[in-house]
């Protein structure tokens, strides 16, 4: 199949149409050799030395994200914290980067204790703000500018197209954590990122059964270089079994996608001016600020994560979302995104000290049930926690 030609949801569905060659089986083999023989004349012509750095079973996963990012390659990792980690480490202590504020929690953290001590200048910015990102970029130190869209857990936006020319002017690198979008929403290296990440432990697996993470690369440039050297070198690589997984749960991402998108969207306007819901943060509500990013910058829908400020009650607005959560018999508590059950998490709980998430918030990973048996769950769990 030629992925230049042939559109996203074929590409899922098929894997790219590869059959293994040795046995016309359509789907891969699982390779789980730690090693490779070498020719009898000292040689490795067949490319693959020692399992860390070579997998065959990495290949077919790697292009199927390869041709849905419309990159020139990619590496899957053994988490999305070992894919996004590489990135940075791929530069220099003494080097200047710029994140959001509002990010991915565990990343933000590793970024403000362990790379900072390890040497890299990190700066937090409003990436909402297209003047705070001016601000922050210094021309010539800046090396990296990391992006998440939508952010974690406000769904803050931000305009990939306008961020990649101010950082390209600075001469700076542009990653962008595309997660919560999937390349069925948004292509951020068509918009001019660099780097595409995503914990593929989410939406690109989609059963909520391996940790596995991916980097998509525009060029093969020096950083991208250091990239793949660092994942050979620090052992951060997938294993086989998860790679093999990983491929069988992208060929239905198009559809897991869209019926979590058209759900979210649809409970996200049930609840919007709903009496026990004080706020609903969902990019697809029009009155949502960045909106209008969004629905430039992603096609097709708005994503299947949204998030509930609870009402106050007489109880408090924090403990009526923690009630709320207790009482939901359908979405199951518990953290993570992107599977086909629908989870519900209080994020202030999860974050602690210093989170940007207000204390009444919910946040809410719309599954693939039936949308109405999850709003007449989340119905009854407010009902139930105002009482
Ligand atoms: C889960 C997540 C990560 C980290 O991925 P892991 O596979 O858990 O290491 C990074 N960014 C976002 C947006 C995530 O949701």
């Amino acid at each position: 199949m030629d992925p230049k030609h042939t559109r996203p949801e074929t590409i899922a569905a098929q894997a790219l149409g590869w059959i293994d060659e040795r046995t016309r089986a359509i789907t891969p083999p699982l390779h789980v050799s730690s090693t490779y023989l070498r020719d009898a004349d000292n040689q490795y012509r067949s490319g693959r030395v020692y399992a860390r750095a070579d997998n065959p079973a990495f290949d077919q996963a790697e292009a199927v994200l390869t041709a849905l990012e419309g990159g020139q390659q990619t590496l899957l990792f053994a988490s999305g914290m070992a894919a996004a980690t590489a990135v940075f480490q791929a530069l220099a202590p003494g080097d200047h980067v710029i994140a959001p504020k509002v990010m991915y929690w565990s990343l933000r953290n590793w970024l403000t204790t362990f790379a900072t001590a390890w040497g890299l200048e990190v700066e937090l910015v409003d990436m909402s703000a297209a003047q705070a990102l001016q601000a922050a970029l210094r021309p010539g130190r800046t090396r990296l500018v990391w992006v998440e869209t939508p952010a974690n857990p406000l769904w803050t936006l931000t305009d990939i197209a306008a961020t990649a020319q101010a950082v390209h002017a600075a001469g700076a690198l542009l990653a962008v954590d595309s997660t919560v979008a999937t390349p069925m929403l948004t292509q951020p290296l068509a918009l001019g990122a660099d780097i595409v990440m995503h914990a593929a432990t989410k939406y690109l697996n989609g059963h909520s059964d391996l940790i596995a993470g991916t980097l998509t690369t525009r060029a093969d440039n020096e950083h991208w270089q250091r990239v793949r050297k660092l994942r050979a070198q620090l052992g951060g690589t997938l294993g086989s079994f998860e790679a093999w997984l990983l491929l069988r749960g992208m060929r239905t991402l198009h559809l897991r996608v869209r019926a979590a998108c058209d759900s979210a969207q649809r409970i996200a306007e049930h609840f919007q001016g709903h009496a026990r819901v004080a706020e609903v943060l969902y990019p697809g509500l029009r009155g949502f600020g960045g909106h209008d990013i969004a629905a430039r910058q992603m096609k097709g829908g708005f994503g299947g994560m949204l998030s509930l400020r609870v009402a106050a009650g007489a109880q408090g607005g924090e403990a009526a979302a923690v009630a709320v959560a207790a009482n939901t018999r359908l979405w199951k508590r518990a953290t993570s995104l992107g599977g086909t059950e629908s989870l519900i998490e209080h994020r202030a709980s999860v974050e602690g000290a210093g989170t940007p998430a207000p204390a009444d918030l919910l946040r809410l990973s719309v599954g693939i049930e039936h949308v109405d048996d999850l709003i007449a769950d989340l119905e009854q769990a407010l009902l139930r926690a105002h009482a």
